[in-house]
């Protein structure tokens, strides 16, 4: 039976920093390597999520950007996202996009953005004038696994309550606030990050464990063939060796 593998981009010509794009490319090439049929729907402004993708991703944005994205975000596809990430699709969401996966971010004029309201956990921003946690970012996976490796620049900092965990802990850089050692978010299969870069590029491992996930709820116990990961793995040595880090083992 041929995999399907459904991926929802929201707002790709809003949310787009850095090349959050590629984390698309990588999600859908490296499923597409195992054989899988993969569509991608793209959902601009105006348009409603579909309810059956098993994947939705947000990029990141500026607070322009960001306040243009939110409102039609949270008055059109809280539902989609909530049912769908209650059945048991993966979203994923980078800095603007893991913000607004939130309860609400507020910006540096002191406006309150709303969030979807998928992590608990929200955001501030402390004002313009202050500083921006921006720079290489490099941090161990609370599940154990390779480190995840990319780069950040946002002025929010990120809090989390008690429905969410941190996707894992600093080595080098802010992550969530610069001050409790967390960087990211999860509840069940929803996940943000503030890894730009973009991350799943870097990032094979956990672009596969999105992969599987997303599948896992229409295929049950696939599986995915291991894929040669030599450029890879010079890229990650790379990145690694310039943040003072060992390479992979
Ligand atoms: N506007 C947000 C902040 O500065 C997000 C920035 C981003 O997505 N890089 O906190």
């Amino acid at each position: 039976m041929t995999l399907v593998l459904r991926i929802c981009h929201l707002y790709p010509d809003l949310l787009n920093l850095y090349g959050d794009r590629g984390n698309i490319m990588v999600l859908a090439q490296r499923a597409r390597w195992r054989g899988v049929d993969v569509a991608v729907v793209e959902v601009t402004l105006g348009r409603t999520a579909p309810g059956d993708a098993d994947l939705y991703f947000l990029g990141g944005g500026e607070d322009r950007q960001q306040r243009i994205a939110a409102d039609d975000l949270a008055a059109r596809q809280r539902g989609p996202l909530t049912d769908a990430a209650a059945a048991g699709a993966v979203v994923l969401g980078v800095c603007g996009g893991y913000q607004l996966l939130g309860r609400f971010y507020r910006s540096a004029d002191g406006r309150d953005l709303p969030g979807v309201g998928l992590l608990d956990l929200w955001t501030e921003h402390p004002g313009a004038g202050s500083r921006r946690l921006i720079g290489n970012l490099v941090v161990q996976p609370d599940g154990g696994g390779p480190a995840l490796i990319g780069f950040e620049n946002h002025g929010g900092r990120t809090y989390l309550g008690p429905g969410a965990r941190p996707l894992g802990r600093i080595v080098l850089g802010f992550g969530n606030n610069g001050r409790d050692g967390g960087e990211g978010g999860v509840a069940a299969h929803v996940y943000g990050t503030y890894l730009h870069g973009p991350l799943l590029p870097k990032n094979p491992v956990f672009a596969d464990r999105l992969i599987r996930e997303a599948l896992e709820r229409r295929h049950p116990g696939c599986e995915l063939a291991p894929l040669p990961e030599a450029l890879e793995k010079h890229a990650r040595a790379a990145v690694l060796a310039r943040a003072g880090r060992p390479a992979d083992a």
